[in-house]
């Protein structure tokens, strides 16, 4: 019932018809399956005033099993937040695996570490404090990092969402997937300008700039998915 009543409050972003379909989701395919480490953290998280922010555990569900499909093994995450679908990458990745996790608020990493610790996979995870941006561009720089990366997820501020997609499409190999998260902005990228309240319609724009670039991009196999807040998931082809 606990549980219900949070879900509803993600769902506040969800896409689907009617909260009862997500529900119904949640209920039946996702609670029951959803890892310990992943239940424990998104408790331990709800305090954080925009705990909302979280990959909700439906979209997790999905992330993970593309990490197994894909054998992901070197994966980057920009967007770490308090950690949930680092601490899902971190569980779904072999014992020897690595994530890169860039994000500049280290204070929220830190409300979920102790539960990847506990879990036991903090060894996989090398977390850096910075703007993604320069993160990236330093690890560009290195010639072993091209096509590196299996795996990458972005969630992090979406002015920058096309300047990521650039350094992927170095860092992440031909035949890796990168996901870009909240690419349906709550619906609004189908919805005319006025009708958008105030504080969604920059980030309306930027989604839509970046969905027709992506759109156009022949690097990329893509899939709009309209799991969570919207996920496009690009299969790197060149
Ligand atoms: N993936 C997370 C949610 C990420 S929320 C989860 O599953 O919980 C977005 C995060 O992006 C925030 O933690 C914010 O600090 C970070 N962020 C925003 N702009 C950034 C930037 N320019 N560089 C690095 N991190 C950024
Ligand atoms: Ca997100």
């Amino acid at each position: 019932m606990e549980e219900k009543a949070k879900v509803y409050a993600i769902s506040e972003k969800g896409l689907l018809q009617t909260k009862e379909l997500y529900q119904y989701i949640l209920d039946t395919s996702v609670f029951s399956r959803e890892l310990q480490p992943l239940k424990e953290l998104r408790e331990v998280c709800a305090i954080h005033p925009r705990a909302w922010m979280s990959t909700a555990p439906d979209a997790g569900q999905f992330m993970a099993i593309l990490l197994q499909l894909l054998n992901a093994k070197r994966t980057i995450e920009i967007g770490v937040f308090t950690g949930y679908s680092l601490l899902l990458t971190a569980l779904n990745i072999p014992e020897d695996g690595k994530i890169v996790a860039i994000d500049v608020d280290r204070a929220a990493y830190e409300i979920g570490l102790p539960v990847i610790k506990k879990a036991g996979v903090e060894h996989k995870i090398d977390f850096i404090e910075s703007e993604a941006l320069q993160a990236l561009d330093e690890i560009v720089q290195n010639p072993d990092a091209e096509g590196s990366f299996d795996f990458a997820f972005v969630d992090a501020d979406k002015v920058n969402f096309w300047n990521y997609h650039e350094r992927l499409m170095k860092l992440v190999k031909v035949g890796g997937v990168a996901i870009y998260d909240n690419t349906l902005w709550r619906g609004t990228v189908a919805m005319p300008e006025d009708a958008v309240r105030q504080k969604l319609k920059e980030g309306r724009k930027l989604t839509i700039e970046f969905n027709n670039l992506l759109a156009k991009d022949a690097r990329v196999q893509i899939c709009h998915a309209s799991i969570g807040d919207g996920m496009t998931i690009c299969r790197r082809i060149s």
